[in-house]
C-alpha cells in the first residue's frame, strides 16, 4: 500500500516540478532566441546599409565589392540599373540564389514587413522585411534610388540559416537538460516522499503490532473461558466447579485489566483522555501510594522504604506542589511500584524517593531486584514489550511502562530507567516544578 502511494506521490511531485522546470526553460529559450534574432537583425541592417551607401557611390561597384557585400554564400543580392538586371547578378550569383531571387520577385506578398529607423530622403524607396520559404528564412532589403540620373534598384537577401541552426542546437540542448532534470527530479521526489512517508509507515507498523499483540493477549483468556465452560457443562460436580469458577474469575480480572490498559493507551493517543491538572502535593501523593503498597510488600517479604522530604506538613505541601492530574500520576507511580514488587525477590528492598533537581521534581522507584539489561532499557517502554517473557508474570502484558511514559509526556515530564548501584533497576519520573 505504502509502496504504491510512494510511487504515485513521487510521480505527481516529479511531474509538477518537471512542468515548472519546463515553463522556466521555455521562458529562457524564448528570451535567448529573441536576443539571437535581434543580433542577426542588427547584423543584417549593418550589411544592408553598407550595400545601400556603397551603391550610391557607384565608383565602388565591382565583382570584389559584390562578393564581399553578399558575405555568406547563402545570401543574395540582385541589382537593376534603369530596370535592366545587372550583369554582376547573372554572372556572379549561383543558379540556386538566382532562382531564390526570382521566387521572391514573383511573390512579393510573402514578405513580412519589418519596421526600420526611417528612409533616407534621397532614396525613392526602401523597405525591410522577412521572407520565409521551405529553403529557409531570409531578411530582405529592397531599395531604389537615383545615381547620376540612373535608377538603381537593389534587393538584398540575408540568410537566417546560421541563426536557425543555432536555435535548433539550443532547443536540443534545452530539451536534453529537461530530460536529465526529470530523472533527477524523480530521484529527488522518491527520496523526499520516502522521507515524508517514513513516520506514517512506522506508525502503521506499530499499529499492526499493537493489534496483533492485543488480539493474542485477548485470545488466551477466551480460550480458558471456553475450556472452563465446556468442563462445567460436561461435569458439573460441586468441587470441580468451585475451582473452575475461581479460574474464570481470575481470567476475567486479567481480561478486564488488559482492556482497561488498552483503552487508556488508545484514549491517550487520540488525546481523548482528559487530564485534570491541579496543584498537587507530591509528598501526599507518594505517601498515599506507599501506604497502599506497604502491606503487599510486607506479604512478599520485601522492605519498602519511603524517602520523601521530611518537612513540616504545611511547608512540605507548599514546597512539593506540582501541577498534575493526581489520579494519573498515582497510576504512573503505581505501575513502577507494581513492577518493582514483581521483579524483586523476597528479602530485597524497594525505595520510593522524591527530590528536587534544577526546576524539576523527581520521583524515583529504586529496587534491588533482577535488573534490566542495557540493550532492553529503551525497548521496555514500547507497547507489549516484555524484557523476558519467561520471567514476566501472567498478569503482566507489557503495557504498564508505555502507559506511564504517555502520562509523563502529558505532564511535560519524562521517564527514564537506570541501574541501581549494587544491582536492580531505578525508574525516575521528572516533572516540571511549579503549579501553573
Ligand atoms: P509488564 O506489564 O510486563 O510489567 P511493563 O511495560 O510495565 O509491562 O514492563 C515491561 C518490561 O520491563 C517487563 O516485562 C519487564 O521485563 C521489564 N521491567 C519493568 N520494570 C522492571 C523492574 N523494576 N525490574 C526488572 N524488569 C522490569
Amino acid at each position: 500500500m505504502f509502496q504504491q502511494a510512494r510511487r504515485k506521490l513521487s510521480a505527481i511531485c516529479c511531474l509538477t516540478m518537471a512542468g515548472i522546470v519546463l515553463i522556466i526553460l521555455l521562458c529562457c529559450l524564448h528570451i535567448s532566441e529573441k536576443n539571437m534574432y535581434g543580433q542577426e537583425k542588427a547584423l543584417f541592417f549593418l550589411q544592408a546599409n553598407a550595400i545601400s551607401s556603397d551603391l550610391q557611390d557607384s565608383e565602388n561597384i565591382s565583382i570584389e565589392w559584390y562578393l564581399r557585400s553578399i558575405g555568406n554564400a547563402q545570401n543574395a543580392l540582385s541589382l537593376e540599373i534603369d530596370g535592366i538586371p545587372s550583369i554582376l547578378t547573372s554572372v556572379t550569383l549561383p543558379q540556386e540564389q538566382q532562382e531564390l531571387l526570382q521566387r521572391l520577385k514573383d511573390a512579393p506578398g510573402q514578405i513580412i514587413h519589418i519596421p526600420s529607423a526611417g528612409t533616407d530622403s534621397a532614396k525613392l524607396e526602401e523597405a525591410f522585411g522577412e521572407y520565409k520559404e521551405r529553403n529557409g528564412r531570409f531578411l530582405v532589403m529592397h531599395t531604389r534610388f537615383f545615381v547620376q540620373e540612373h535608377e538603381i534598384s537593389a534587393t538584398y537577401l540575408y540568410s537566417l540559416g546560421r541563426f536557425q541552426q543555432d536555435v535548433r542546437r539550443q532547443r536540443i540542448c534545452f530539451f536534453a537538460i529537461w530530460l536529465v532534470s526529470i530523472l533527477a527530479l524523480y530521484l529527488f521526489s522518491y527520496a523526499f516522499t520516502s522521507h515524508v512517508l517514513k513516520p506514517l509507515i512506522q506508525n502503521d507498523e506499530k499499529q499492526k503490532h499493537f493489534i496483533a499483540f492485543a488480539s493474542h493477549e485477548l485470545r488466551s483468556p477466551l480460550a480458558v473461558f471456553k475450556t472452563g465452560l465446556s468442563l462445567l457443562k460436561n461435569s458439573p460436580a460441586a468441587d470441580a466447579s468451585g475451582r473452575i469458577f475461581s479460574l474464570l474469575d481470575k481470567e476475567m480480572s486479567r481480561m478486564e485489566r488488559l482492556i482497561q490498559d488498552l483503552l487508556c493507551l488508545v484514549k491517550m493517543e487520540q488525546a481523548d483522555l482528559h487530564f485534570q491538572f491541579q496543584p498537587v502535593c507530591l509528598t501526599d501523593l507518594l505517601q498515599s501510594v506507599y501506604e497502599k503498597y506497604a502491606p503487599l510488600a510486607a506479604e512478599k517479604q520485601i522492605c519498602l522504604r519511603c524517602c520523601i522530604p521530611t518537612l513540616p506538613p504545611l511547608q512540605a505541601k507548599e514546597d512539593t506542589a506540582c501541577a498534575c492530574d493526581p489520579q494519573r500520576m498515582e497510576q504512573a507511580v503505581t505501575i513502577l511500584l507494581d513492577n518493582a514488587l514483581s521483579y524483586t525477590p523476597a528479602g530485597q528492598e524497594i525505595a520510593l524517593r522524591l527530590f528536587g533537581q534544577r526546576g524539576k521534581w523527581c520521583i524515583q522507584v529504586m529496587d534491588t531486584g533482577i535488573g534490566i539489561p542495557d540493550g532492553e532499557k529503551k525497548k521496555i517502554f514500547d507497547r507489549f514489550y516484555r524484557a523476558d517473557p519467561s520471567r514476566s508474570q501472567k498478569e503482566h502484558f507489557g503495557l504498564g511502562l508505555s502507559i506511564a511514559k504517555e502520562i509523563c509526556a502529558a505532564h511535560g515530564g519524562k521517564i527514564s530507567v537506570s541501574d541501581t548501584a549494587g544491582g536492580g533497576s531505578t525508574f525516575t519520573i521528572c516533572l516540571p516544578k511549579g503549579t501553573d
